[in-house]
Parts: C-alpha cells; structure tokens; sequence
C-alpha cells in the first residue's frame, strides 16, 4: 500500500479542505479556491470535485494543488498538519533519530581527532623550538666576536641568527606552552610552516 492509499484511508478531502480555513457549507459545498468562485461550486465529501472548473481529487491531491506542491511533499504536509503520524519516507532535512545519533558521535570522534592531531603538531613545535632555543644560545656563546673591532658585517651567521632569533623563540614557545588554545592555535597557523622548515634544518646538529 503506498503512502496516499494511508492517508486517503485516515482523512478525506473534507478533512483537508476545512483544516486549511474553507468554510464548508451544510451540504457539502464550498467556494472552489482553483477558479474565481462566486457561488459554492465545490462539492466536498471523501474527495473534492468542482462543477465549476473540473478540479478534483483526494485529500492530498487538494493540499498539493492548493500549495503548489509535489504529491509526496503534499502527503507529508497533510501528514504532519492533522497529526495523522504516518512515518514517511526519509526526510534529509530531518534525519530519523538513530541517524542523527550516528551523525553526532561521527562528529564528536572527528573533533576528538582534531584535537589529538592539534596536540602532537604542538607537542612537536615545542620540541622543535627547545631544540632550536638551546643551538641559538650555544652559538650565541660559541660564535661571539672575541673583540669588539670585529665589524657586524663579518660576525658568525651563527651568531647574527642568535641576536636575531632567540627573543622571537623564546616567545613562541611560552605561547605554546603556557598560552591558552586559541593563542597555541594562532602560534601555529602563523609559524607552523616556519618551524617545520627549522625542525628539518636543526637535524644536522643532532
Ligand atoms: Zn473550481
């Protein structure tokens, strides 16, 4: 049995036809809304049959000509709107339950997923970084010009890399340890590529 034999066996056209606001007269008559109806020409019982224009047709095919819609969406309209609580098809807008459940925890294990992928890209940035703190300062050490005629033009590149790196570093890896996620996150998106490039780079001095 389709979907329309279940409704036209629970409500008739006259059940349609007054829930949606025409008036209905004592024999069965109302002002049909498909042509400009001066006088009751709608005869409406199980079905609805206009001697004026010809329309006619059950409790669906009335919502569905009167709102302009799909019989199967009409069906679902009538459905819902008398409360006739017939299960009907699958509704994408509105999944079953149980598919919504599934739907749900999917989203909740990718979240989880994020957040463990999230926590070892920071875990290896702040490896990286200590890593990369402690060379600076070795160079920094190592590499310092012995006197001060030395020109900055020929000091260590070492050295120079050490000035010049080891406030931004240090900086970076507060955020990332101590910073809360969004600042962790914002450390990452910023510099990520950045530290990667140095984590490849600093193997050599293993
Ligand atoms: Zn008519």
């Amino acid at each position: 049995m389709s979907i329309f034999d279940d409704i036209k066996e629970r409500v008739t056209a006259y059940d349609a036809v007054t829930h949606y606001g025409i008036r209905v007269d004592g024999k069965g008559m109302c002002r049909c809304p498909f042509h400009n109806d001066r006088n009751p020409s709608m005869k409406v019982d199980g079905r609805y049959h206009c001697f004026g224009c010809g329309a006619d047709g059950d409790a669906t095919d009335f919502v569905a000509n009167y709102f302009g819609l799909s019989a199967i969406t009409a069906a679902k309209k009538l459905n819902e709107d008398l409360g006739i609580g017939l299960q009907i098809g699958e509704d994408k807008s509105s999944p079953p339950k149980t598919q919504e459940w599934i739907r749900k925890e999917k989203e909740l294990l990718l979240k989880k997923d994020v957040v463990r992928a999230f926590d070892v890209l920071r875990r290896d940035a702040i490896n990286i970084l200590s890593k990369y703190h402690r060379l600076l300062w070795e160079w920094k050490r190592e590499y310092e010009p012995e006197t001060k005629d030395v020109g900055d033009a020929d000091w260590h590149p070492f050295f120079v890399e050490a000035l010049g790196e080891l406030d931004l570093v240090n900086e970076l890896l507060d955020d990332l340890t101590f910073g809360d996620r969004n600042k962790q996150l914002d450390v990452l998106e910023t510099y990520g590529e950045e530290i990667r490039r140095i984590g490849e780079r600093i193997k050599q001095f293993d």
